[in-house]
């Protein structure tokens, strides 16, 4: 397996992300295991441990006790982040207490770096719940994940834990009508002796439906950066991205490629 990458902290950074500048992540997942529902093939944190093991989640007071103390000696040295972004080891809205600390987040950007924004990268797989829905929606940037145009493509890519049903994740994102950003990965492969690509003419005019009646108010279209846990997938060059991303233009979409 291709060496994947963890977040061994809670807090991390700031780094310099290529989608959302200056960062600093919040990682609600366990520390030294990736912690998600999904599982996907790209994922640049590896695979999910073995079912049955138990995760070690930071708790909400751990996690906001050590964002302060990052805030404090980030003021210290003069220096504040362009976003706080919830991200890590694995799906952040799964942790059981995120809307307390979502609300306890904003607090803290208000008090520390009120220019900062506050984003989330979710798989949208949770926005059923009402706290998560709720929590989404209080954020700044809700970045939600869709993969593929077809529901078959979205369970090889993603490989989620449970009987993934595809019109009731986009109905589910319809619910922030279009106040939100839309992230997906292009890329190509072979899985279990099937070929697969999401950049297909039949799965991207898929796709292209689906944002058309999402009508997210950004789009970010990326392909692979880092190893990935399975080792037979192709990176989509940006040229084909770029592409990718003139059609969606050319329909009126503010798209970014990264
Ligand atoms: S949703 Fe994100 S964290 Fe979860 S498996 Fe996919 S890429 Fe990894």
């Amino acid at each position: 397996m291709a060496t994947t990458f963890l977040f061994h902290d809670v807090i991390f950074g700031p780094v310099k992300s290529r989608r959302l500048g200056i960062s600093l992540g919040i990682n609600l997942s366990p520390t030294h295991t990736k912690w998600c529902n999904y599982n996907c093939l790209y994922c640049e944190c590896g695979w999910n441990p073995v079912a049955g093991s138990k995760p070690v989640l930071p708790s909400k007071e751990e996690v906001i006790q050590k964002l302060q103390e990052t805030l404090v000696l980030m003021q210290e040295k003069g220096e504040k982040p362009d976003v706080i972004t919830f991200s890590g080891n694995g799906e952040p809205t799964m942790h059981p207490s995120f809307e307390w600390i979502v609300d306890e987040v904003i607090n803290l950007r208000n008090s520390f770096c009120s220019g900062a924004r506050i984003a989330v990268l979710s798989n949208a797989s949770l926005l059923h719940k009402e706290s998560v829905f709720r929590a989404l929606q209080k954020v700044d940037d809700p970045i939600l994940k869709l993969d593929s145009g077809g529901e078959r493509m979205s369970r090889i890519i993603n490989q989620p834990a449970y009987p993934f049903d595809l019109e009731k994740h986009l109905q589910e994102m319809e619910k922030f009508e279009g106040n939100f950003i839309l992230q997906s990965i292009f890329l190509r492969g072979r899985y279990q002796e099937e070929i697969f690509d999401n950049t297909n003419e039949d799965e991207l005019c898929r796709w292209m439906k689906h944002v058309k009646r999402l009508n997210p108010r950004k789009v970010m279209i990326y392909s692979l950066d880092r190893a990935t846990p399975h080792p037979d997938l192709e990176k989509v060059s940006l040229e084909e991205l770029e592409r990718i991303a003139q059609k969606l233009r050319s329909e009126g979409f503010d798209v970014q490629v990264a």
